[in-house]
């Protein structure tokens, strides 16, 4: 692992790549950073795990100004997350939100860690994150699928994305607002950390 002084220099460097001091593909990024520079106009929010693994702008595949990007652990969905879905959906009439989670989530495998050794140390900050996701896991934890790990924190993941797309549907007047009379529309995706594949798999109309 690189020591703190390290790992700046190596931001620092990629920085003055980007901004053209250097050489490298930032350059063709120019002309469009400077327009972007006086508005914004994203085409999507996501609500993605800070993993490192899944950087948005990466998996989908897109550059500057695209996406109005929010991550925290668990792709959990607490007042600040909703007030960044409703800034961007009101303010810069992004009419797509997706709630990005993915497979192996270290943030539901230690939510499977407290609940099951309840007596395990974790401090009040992580377990307010663990709090948001353990709804979706106690109901599994009723289940057979306690005796399967692998298979427990498949569905975990899963159950969780559910819960934080209800919560941007039904968790905010304002989104509400949106999707009645704007057309917005809350979608739930899983990355595939193995295949890279993104699996829309809840909220999306039929015909989509
Ligand atoms: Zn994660």
């Amino acid at each position: 692992m690189l020591t703190a002084l390290e790992a700046f220099r190596r931001l620092k460097e990629g920085n003055l790549r980007f901004t053209g001091s250097m050489t490298g593909d930032a350059e063709l990024q120019s002309p469009r950073r400077t327009k972007l520079s006086k508005a914004t106009e994203p085409f999507a929010i996501i609500l993605g795990c800070s993993d490192a693994r899944v950087p948005a702008e990466i998996v989908f595949d897109q550059g500057l100004g695209d996406l109005f990007v929010i991550r925290v652990a668990g792709n959990i969905v607490s007042p600040s997350q909703v007030g960044s879905v409703e800034f961007a959906a009101e303010r810069m009439g992004t009419r797509l939100v997706v709630v990005l989670g993915h497979t192996q989530c270290g943030a539901i495998q230690a939510t499977i860690e407290v609940l099951e050794n309840p007596n395990a140390s974790a401090s009040r900050n992580l377990l307010s994150i663990v709090d948001r996701v353990r709804p979706s896991v106690e109901a599994l934890l009723e289940t057979d699928l306690r005796n399967d790990p692998a298979a427990l924190v498949g569905h975990a993941v899963r159950a969780n994305i559910r819960a934080s797309a209800d919560h941007l549907r039904h968790g905010s007047e304002i989104l509400e607002q949106l999707t009645q009379k704007n057309g917005l529309l809350v979608v739930g995706a899983e990355y595939s950390l193995e295949s890279g594949i993104v699996d829309f798999f809840d909220g999306l109309p039929e015909a989509g």
